[in-house]
């Protein structure tokens, strides 16, 4: 029997997971202040979901996906990215008439990669989904979210915009002739990666992270110089939008999205702090005006902008973050005080009162130990002789001063510090 963990995943646990959950809670606020509602939809879905949507040629599909057969012969992959399941569910539902929708997500996806730092095979993302939003605004909008989520976090410093437009098909077909121009005579010092790319989807090349591909894209001809009219112009709205926000980014012409679904605005939020290493992009995003067209493979066109933000890498970034709360610790000696002590830390819980009862030591020295080891911010001492005259010591950790209380009122001492905390 193998006990050890599945290559590329993690436990969670204390500073990891109060991170974690600093992370999720405050993209949820983030979110809820722009209207975003929270959606859930299922770990598994059939793998057509994915494989018709980002693409047979898509590395994902290609070589990421976790997929196997279940006892009834079906495909069923475990989700690589959220956006598929939120279209399947829009397409699923019928949710046309309810235009414009507006949602947030949290959860693991998967993908079969190589681990590393920042590069896990069960990840998480918090992300956002805007359908039916035709506008420049609407991508204004999914990057302010993520400049207030950040800012929430105490990060926007540390990150860096950075923003393109891959146009719309006309200007990308444009583009794609000029590329594959430029790149078939070089396609010998190309990546064994990019040089099937070539044929399926050169776009993607520019996204290359191979050395010896980066130096030759950095003189391929750049999309900013086939945008036809009306990208050029949904573009600069964005920006404009973003300066009247005092939104800062900086054009980055090599950004690409490798999928066919996304058109115009694409963008990415990057940290160059050295302790990211090379995994340095914590959100991405764009506008993906033809995902659900395609998914449905009919049907009205359902316009689409939003982002996925890893949290594993956004966690290197967290300095500050709310602890777990400091809790009372009872501290009963003898039978009676310890079936006292039940009683108490059940009244005290159902008050909202957060109760650490350490059992299992057995002296008051050790039980003390242990309160101050789990921070306790008041400790409940008493035995036999506090049982029968219906008192305790109440002592406060951080003075280390006691004091006695009769045990009617300790329940009102503490609903009284928690209304003082409100
Ligand atoms: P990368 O270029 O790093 O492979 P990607 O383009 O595959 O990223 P997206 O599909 O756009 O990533 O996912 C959005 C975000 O989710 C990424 O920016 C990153 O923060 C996070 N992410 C993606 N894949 C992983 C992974 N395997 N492990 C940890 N985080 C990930
Ligand atoms: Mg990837």
């Amino acid at each position: 029997m193998s006990l050890k963990r599945v290559r590329g995943t993690e436990d969670l646990k204390e500073e990891s997971q109060l991170k974690h959950n600093f992370i999720v809670e405050t993209a949820r606020e983030a979110a809820r202040r722009f209207y975003f509602q929270e959606i859930s939809t299922p770990i598994l879905e059939f793998t057509e979901i994915f494989s018709r949507t980002l693409g047979v040629e898509s590395d994902i599909v290609n070589k990421e996906m976790f997929t196997f057969k279940d006892r009834n012969q079906e495909e069923i992959t475990l989700r690589p990215e959220v956006t598929a399941g939120v279209a399947r569910h829009f397409i699923t539902e019928k949710l046309h008439q309810h235009l414009p929708l507006r949602f947030f997500y949290q959860g693991p996806s998967f993908r079969y990669e190589r681990p590393q730092k920042g590069r896990l095979r069960q990840f998480h993302q918090v992300g956002i989904e805007l359908l039916g939003e035709p506008s420049p605004r609407g991508d204004i909008e999914c990057i302010s979210l993520a400049c207030l989520f950040f800012q929430k976090l105490g990060i926007e410093k540390e990150l860096t915009l950075e923003i393109n437009s891959i146009g719309d098909l006309e200007s990308r077909t444009q583009h794609r002739e000029a590329l594959l121009s430029y790149l078939k005579p070089l396609k010998n010092k190309l990546s064994e990666d990019s040089q099937r790319r070539l044929k399926t989807n050169p776009l993607r090349i520019l996204d290359s992270k191979e050395e010896q591909d980066k130096e030759l894209i950095q003189s391929a001809p750049s999309i900013q110089d086939f945008l036809n009219k009306r990208s050029k112009t949904f573009f600069e709205d964005v920006l404009k939008g973003l300066d009247a926000l005092n939104i800062p980014w900086k054009q980055n012409s090599l950004l690409v999205r490798g999928l066919d679904y996304y058109n115009h605005c694409v963008f990415e939020f990057k940290s160059s702090h050295e302790k990211m290493g090379s995994q340095n992009t914590v959100l991405a995003g764009g506008r993906y005006d033809r995902l659900i067209e395609i998914m449905a493979g009919e049907g009205e066109r359902v316009y689409g902008v939003g982002w996925g933000a890893g949290i594993e890498r956004i966690r290197f970034l967290i300095q500050d973050y709310p602890s777990f709360p400091r809790p009372i610790a009872l501290v009963p000696l003898g039978e009676e005080a310890e079936n006292l002590a039940l009683k108490l830390a059940w009244q005290l819980r159902q008050e909202g009162l957060i109760v650490f009862h350490p059992r299992a030591m057995s002296n008051l020295s050790k039980k003390m130990k242990r309160a101050s080891q789990m921070r306790a911010k008041y400790a409940l001492i008493f035995g036999p002789e506090e049982v029968k005259n219906e008192t305790l010591s109440i002592k406060n950790m951080d003075t280390q001063t006691q004091k006695p209380i009769p045990v009617s009122q300790a329940l009102s001492f503490f609903k009284e510090k928690l209304s003082d905390k409100a």
